[in-house]
């Protein structure tokens, strides 16, 4: 275990406890953030899915409620790397959740915006 020193980085006072994203690898407050964990799915895959109650055990990664963080984190297989799996994990529960997470885009706002702009 490494310890912490003081001296290289002001102790600011914190809401609470702070994990690094597998996305952006910013560092944000885990209220901020979405845990993942791995689950098994026999025949030694494995499985990622969102611990949206907080309460699954295992090892956690996290991520950013946002989709850019979820892709950048599956492009460079830190799902795989966090969460101590070998080969790449199913990541579609994730993939769902994000999508159920985000707000729905609205198509064609811009061609709308044009006609209405129109005289
Ligand atoms: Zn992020």
């Amino acid at each position: 275990m490494i310890q912490r020193e003081n001296s290289a980085t002001p102790h600011r006072s914190t809401e609470g406890p702070v994990r690094t994203c597998v996305g952006c690898r910013k560092r944000e407050l885990t209220a901020e953030l979405l845990r993942v964990v791995a689950v098994g799915g026999g025949n030694g895959s494995c499985a990622v899915t969102v611990d949206a109650a907080g309460n699954l055990p295992g090892r956690g990664a996290w991520l950013h409620p946002d989709q850019q963080c979820l892709h950048a984190a599956i492009r460079r297989r830190a799902f795989a790397r966090a969460l101590r799996i070998t080969g790449s994990p199913e990541t579609s529960a994730v993939l769902e959740y994000f999508e159920s997470f985000e707000a729905p885009r609205r198509p064609a706002t811009e061609q709308a915006a044009k006609n209405m702009s129109t005289p």
